[in-house]
């Protein structure tokens, strides 16, 4: 198996560590052809309008949605969850639109308001921080919430497409990357 990180902007190299501590095999994804190598892929945490305008100025995008439409498994951390929302507030900025979920920017307001914490999940508690995140404000009848914080939720999934608007990966907790590799096997 190996999984592709997309590498044009933010925390690309945490989720290579990530992987590496898992002893999975993976690569940065940066032209189409590298994203024919991948049985999984990865969207960082970083700027979403600097990854969604350069998604959709290499053509990268429109290569994502077709894989991911034909089931390849997608896994986006922060600006990476924003990038597969159907609808984000506000301006009008480039969307993948594979995950049924409306999503605000920078919810909790600045870089000072980030914080860390553990969060509760189906699958054992995370340790995340929460950078400039996102908040989900609506979800799709087909989303499945993995984790909330404060009833909100901040882990979801829909399919093979799985999202948290924190990052686990500063953390260096392995279960959400280990989770995500489970819904490749399967
Ligand atoms: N605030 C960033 C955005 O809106 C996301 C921050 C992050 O990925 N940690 O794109």
């Amino acid at each position: 198996m190996i999984i592709g990180i997309l590498a044009l902007q933010g925390d690309f190299a945490e989720h290579k560590e990530i992987l590496d501590e898992l002893k999975v095999q993976s690569i940065f994804v940066t032209t189409k052809e590298e994203l024919e190598k991948i049985d999984g892929l990865i969207i960082p945490g970083g700027e979403s309008t600097t990854i969604g305008k350069l998604l959709k100025e290499t053509g990268l995008g429109k290569k994502i949605i077709l894989k991911a439409k034909k089931g390849l498994p997608v896994f986006g951390t922060c600006a990476g969850a924003i990038v597969l929302a159907k609808k984000i507030a506000g301006k009008k900025e480039f969307s993948l639109n594979l995950l049924d979920i409306a999503i605000e920017r920078n919810a909790f307001g600045r870089q000072n308001d980030s914080f860390d914490e553990k969060i509760k999940t189906s699958f054992g508690i995370l340790s995340v921080s929460f950078i400039r995140a996102p908040k989900i404000k609506s979800l799709g009848k087909k989303v499945e919430v993995l984790a909330k914080r404060k009833k909100e939720p901040v882990i979801v999934r829909q399919g093979k497409i799985l999202a948290a608007t924190c990052h686990p990966e500063i953390y260096s907790d392995t279960k959400l990357h280990e989770f995500f590799l489970e819904m490749i096997k399967k």
